[in-house]
């Protein structure tokens, strides 16, 4: 399949400000620096990083994670407050998770905009009623949703490298470096190749990424994979100015997903092939 030359993503963060375990002697804090640091060399700013703030008020480590990313010239969104699957609760409790977490996001976001609404597990709804029902919540509160285009689960690997390190085990990490790397080079590749399935034309991307400690480690890496894939960087605001981001599938779905995925399902439109992330070796490794 013929791909554009100059695909356009905006880079999104979730489970702030606590994703994933963190190694030994290492801080919510430090890593958000890293990572924010990361994206100022590459001349990102105003990158949305997704929060949850469960557990905010009674961690000092958590919220100093979150100055820091927001003094970086970061921006902060909803991502709820405990991070429910709107699959597993009613859409009045899931409403009133993302209410739970805006007092939060009012202090820390600086006087920037935190009104994006980012889907836990991107489950969107299993019921179109409930579907429904919270779409027009959040647009009644002032909310637009952080829709994702590409993703290839960069959170799967954090477990098995929070295992791998305390062993100090080279070998394994090296696996775990190489396959997470090959692992987004074809589910990017893959989630154009879906665009084109599903719009009829690459759309501007969405990629879903996570504030944990080995996508902090990887991400120089991961922007060469973008940058030789010919990708520029753009805002989410402005990536969602495109027409297709206005789409709505309006389709229950128990799993959620992109916003590719949605129309492809909800379309019953054939997936383009690939190699499925290896699951099995990520649980087993470091055992
Ligand atoms: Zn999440």
């Amino acid at each position: 399949m013929r791909l554009a030359r100059h695909p356009v993503v905006a880079l999104t963060f979730d489970d702030l400000p606590a994703a994933g375990d963190l190694p030994e002697g290492e801080t919510r804090a430090h890593i958000a620096a890293t990572l924010a640091a990361e994206l100022r060399a590459h001349h990102l700013k105003g990158v949305y990083g997704f929060v949850n703030s469960v557990d905010v008020a009674d961690d000092e480590d958590e919220q100093e994670a979150l100055r820091t990313w927001v003094r970086a010239g970061m921006n902060i969104g909803n991502h709820t407050w405990s991070h429910p699957s709107l699959t597993d609760v009613t859409a009045e409790v899931f409403e009133q998770d993302i209410v739970r977490n805006e007092p939060a996001l009012a202090q820390y976001a600086d006087g920037r905009d935190w009104r994006w609404f980012r889907y836990p597990y991107l489950c969107e709804g299993d019921t179109l009623h409930k579907r429904r029902a919270v779409r027009a919540w959040l647009k009644e509160h002032g909310y637009r949703i952080a829709q994702v285009t590409l993703n290839f689960d960069d959170d799967d690997w954090n477990d098995a490298y929070m295992r791998c390190e305390a062993k100090n085990d080279n070998d394994a990490i090296g696996w775990l470096r190489q396959s997470y790397l090959e692992n987004a080079a074809q589910f990017i590749r893959v989630g154009r190749e879906e665009q084109r399935i599903a719009f009829g034309r690459e759309i501007p991307n969405v990629l879903l990424l996570h504030e944990t400690t080995f996508t902090t480690l990887m991400l120089p890496d991961l922007l060469e994979i973008l940058h030789r894939q010919g990708f520029r960087y753009r805002t989410l605001a402005e990536v969602q100015r495109d027409r297709a981001y206005a789409l709505d599938p309006d389709a229950a779905s128990k799993d959620g997903g992109s916003l590719p995925n949605q129309f492809l399902n909800a379309r019953h439109l054939q997936y383009p092939p690939f190699t499925p992330e290896p699951l099995d070796k990520l649980t087993s490794v470091c055992r």
